[in-house]
């Protein structure tokens, strides 16, 4: 989520990606099933948050434990998982504080695997090229050992550029064979939210999106959503920011890309959300 350029919209470049000749002839014939959308936490161990409170642990991707390189998370998810049971069960027993947390993860071959993979996320900073280059040192020379971390130079939010500095994209229109609209794929995962409960995206400025990020960056949540949540309408030459927030599938983008942090997502009353069963 750190690219700089606010007409990109990451669900047109998903089906363009689809259009390339290596990747067209694999789904050539194929019936799409299923949608989703995720964004996945890629910071590795420099960007965990502190995982212990009082009452509560963070863990698997709530904390960001995926392994980058690797691009796998469920194992590590699950042994995050495995040492809160273990913690929980300490506490419960012989009243042992939460903290103990840090202790149990930093012994843990998870904290060991994450070790070796922190440097990876933070190359590709240099740009592609120089990124496979030092991970291959990294990894395969150095399996992950190299004597200093990489430090992660900004937030995701950050890297956007106005749209005076950055060329306009015009994406193809969907062929409805290969290539999709947002519409019918959010019809795909089935998501739900009952029509009365609270909006669970919530603006800490409710004029920001028109006043400043509509003219400074032409209001990216209109693409960077991957469900088509948020529109500018323009009604008798006044512009109007809509949230659809029932048409939400929970990838979290919003809540990380939005440039001044103005979008909080929180958790939606009732359960509601996407129903992956067919992925
Ligand atoms: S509103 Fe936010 S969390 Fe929901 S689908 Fe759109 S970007 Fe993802």
């Amino acid at each position: 989520m750190d690219y700089k350029n606010p007409y990109l919209s990451p669900f047109e470049e998903f089906q363009r990606f689809k259009t390339h000749p290596a990747i067209r002839k694999i789904i050539e014939g194929g019936k799409r099933i299923s949608y989703g959308a995720r964004a996945l936490i890629e910071g590795g161990l420099q960007s965990l948050p502190k995982m212990f409170m009082p009452g509560a642990l963070l863990i698997g991707c709530d904390a960001g434990t995926l392994n980058m390189p690797k691009i796998k998370g469920s194992h590590t998810a699950m042994k995050s998982g495995m040492i809160a049971a273990e913690v929980i069960n300490d506490h419960i027993k012989e009243k042992k504080d939460l903290s103990i947390y840090e202790d149990k993860f930093k012994n843990s071959w998870l904290y060991e695997e994450l070790f070796k993979a922190r440097n990876v996320k933070p190359s590709f900073s240099w740009g592609l090229i120089l990124g496979i280059i030092f991970t291959g040192i990294d990894q395969i020379l150095f399996r992950g050992k190299l004597p200093f971390t990489l430090k992660h130079k900004h937030a995701d939010h950050e890297t956007l550029k106005s749209v005076k500095e950055m060329p306009k994209i015009d994406y193809p229109k969907p062929d409805n064979v290969i290539t999709f609209d947002k519409t019918s794929s959010v019809y795909l995962t089935g998501t739900n939210h009952s029509d009365n409960q609270p909006v669970h995206l919530q603006l800490k400025n409710p004029n920001l999106p028109i006043n400043y990020t509509l003219e400074k960056f032409d209001e990216p949540a209109q693409r960077y959503c991957p469900a088509g949540v948020y529109e500018v309408q323009k009604e008798s030459d006044i512009y109007k920011f809509v949230i659809n927030s029932q048409n939400c599938i929970h990838c979290k983008t919003c809540d990380i890309k939005e440039p001044s942090q103005n979008i909080n997502w929180i958790t939606p009353e009732g359960g509601g959300g996407p129903k992956y069963g067919n992925m």
